[in-house]
């Protein structure tokens, strides 16, 4: 039997503090070496130029690994690629009951049909407002608003207290989809003590209060009945709410609805067998662009972020089969620039406006709103819940700041400051970070996951930039080298300022190098192939200004 006069309950995030993005929390409650463990969310990050090749980014996760005989299950709050996306990787690592919604897991059976080789996950379903219990932690789903349907916040009780861990959430009394944050069960819990709120920090800088999702279905419509040709609109594919307020406004201004682009049929298939697309004329193909009028059409479309594949992106670049804009249209971004795609998102914007195509987005006209609390809807979660102690997470370092000083103004106790890494005692006591553990990031990587290192990330890095020579020197038994080396080099310019060919000039320092070693000490291969990969870098620097990585074989 476990001695639970000693037990203790602690927060560990090991992805999503300190970052928006890769959320993996972790809850452990009993004596510290014989903690239970629950984990919140096992999300992805996307990875940028830094990482060339790679083609996602996960929590390390070795912490939780060593110790999975105490893991109980992984609950997830809600399908966007932030808190689920690594469910996928990393599930075969920890082999334990997975928790989600009925839309959750119909995505990520969706999913597997679509990607053979998918591990299939045992998922137990929950929804909005049930109670179910995992090991020491009676959980109960509470309802919230946010941007994809069935979003909720997990209320988590111990011997300890409850703590509410809020997820993703904003505070919306018209949504078009789902039914608004469940403020009667957040006031009902606070009125019976909320140990600590683990809640979001995404807007924590955002004054004010967002507009409903109603306003901005509203305004979409005007902006559709009022276009002279199609609009297209792109948006998040998982936001089945704005893709519902889309059709309805189309419906509405007597025009046809196509859909563009895998993930958001995907979205659309399992949101339809939910019966969340119930009362909408059926959405078109693309291979019926061509007959539907240009003033009957309404595309709705993924590649809001830049994302060179997407549909969006094919459009700018007139590159589909079937559909394209002509000048006149109207192209709407229902969505938010995620921080890091700027640069993306504006160069398929200059490719539409060069088409002639008309661009409007959230500085125009309300034709977004983030799924994230502003600091007045904040403010009313602190009100609600009366925390003892205050966790702000999923935020980068000045988020969580900035919601720090909201909690600390709104009367919460304590107010706790942590990252990615540290092990937080919620109760008994005081707040208290008691250990750091293990954590960080590893790559997705074609088909293989390890760490920067293990993946030789720095290395493609760094030959991104400078290239890479490959030397080859042979000698015979005499010492002497049997011809001049061979020499590759990729990722070079071809030839000098002069117009020499510069894998030539490479060639001649190997061999310059090779020759001016006495032939005694030739037999040291080492020391040959040091000498020439200093010549070649030496060389390589003074025509070019840099130095290539290089690699030499030095044969007998
Ligand atoms: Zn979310
Ligand atoms: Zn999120």
């Amino acid at each position: 039997m476990t001695d639970t006069s000693k037990s203790e309950l602690v927060f560990l995030p090991l992805g999503g503090v300190g970052e928006i993005g890769m959320n993996f929390a972790l809850y452990g409650w009993g004596p510290p070496k014989q903690r239970e463990w629950i984990v919140v969310d096992c999300g992805v990050t996307f990875p940028d130029a830094e990482h060339p090749g790679t083609d996602l980014i996960l929590p390390d996760i070795s912490f939780i690994k060593a110790q999975r005989d105490r893991l109980r299950a992984i609950v997830i709050t809600h399908a966007h690629e932030d808190h689920y996306g690594a469910l996928v990787d990393l599930w075969p690592e920890l082999r334990v009951p997975v928790w989600a919604t009925p839309f959750t897991a119909g995505l990520m059976e969706a999913r597997r049909n679509e990607e053979p080789g998918t591990p299939k996950i045992p998922v137990t379903i929950f929804k909005a407002g049930d109670r179910f219990e995992i090991g020491p932690f009676a959980i109960e789903a509470v309802n919230v608003a946010h941007s994809i349907p069935e979003p909720v916040s997990l209320a988590i009780t111990t011997p300890a207290g409850t703590v509410v861990h809020t997820a993703d959430w904003k505070i919306d009394l018209a949504p078009t989809l789902g039914q608004p944050t469940d403020e009667a069960r957040f006031r009902a819990l606070g009125d019976k003590g909320v140990l600590a709120l683990v809640c979001d920090s995404t807007n924590a800088m955002v004054e004010g209060e967002s507009a409903t999702e109603t306003e901005v279905s509203q305004s979409l419509k005007k902006i559709i009945e009022s276009a002279p040709g199609r609009v297209a609109i792109t948006t998040f594919s998982s936001h089945v709410g704005r893709i519902r307020s889309i059709a309805q406004a189309a419906r509405d201004a007597g025009r046809q609805v196509l859909v563009l682009g895998r993930s958001m049929k995907r979205v659309i298939d399992v949101s339809s067998e939910l019966g969340y697309l119930q009362g909408l004329p059926e959405f078109l193909p693309e291979d019926r662009f061509g007959f539907i009028p240009r003033d009957k059409a309404v595309i709705i479309c993924t590649g809001s972020q830049g994302e060179p594949r997407a549909a969006l992106s094919k459009l700018a670049r007139d590159e589909m089969k079937n559909v394209a804009l002509s000048p006149g249209d109207i192209v709407i971004y229902s969505s938010r620039a995620i921080p890091g795609n700027e640069k993306a998102i504006l160069t398929v914007k200059n490719a539409l406006i060069e088409q002639g195509v008309r661009l409007i987005g959230e500085d125009e006209a309300l034709v977004h709103v983030s799924g994230h609390p502003r600091r007045g809807n904040l403010r009313q979660m602190y009100a609600w819940t009366k925390p003892r102690i205050a966790v702000p997470v999923h935020g980068e370092a000045a988020h969580l700041v900035a919601h720090a000083s909201l909690a600390a103004m709104a009367g919460v106790p304590d107010v706790a400051s942590i990252r990615n890494g540290d092990m937080l005692r919620l109760w008994p006591g005081q707040p208290e970070i008691v250990d750091k553990v293990n954590h960080g990031r590893v790559f997705k990587d074609g088909k293989l996951v390890g760490t920067e290192d293990q993946m030789g990330i720095g290395e493609r890095r760094k030959l991104s930039f400078v290239g890479h020579v490959a030397v080859n020197v042979v000698f015979d038994n005499r010492g002497e080298m049997a011809g001049e080396p061979d020499l590759v080099a990729i990722g070079l310019p071809e030839r000098d300022g002069e117009g020499a060919l510069i894998e030539e000039i490479l060639q001649d320092a190997a061999g310059s190098a090779v020759h001016s070693i006495p032939r005694q000490r030739r037999k040291d291969l080492d020391l040959v192939a040091e000498a020439v990969r200093r010549a070649v870098r030496a060389a390589a620097e003074d025509v070019w200004g840099k130095k290539p990585v290089v690699t030499v074989f030095v044969t007998q």
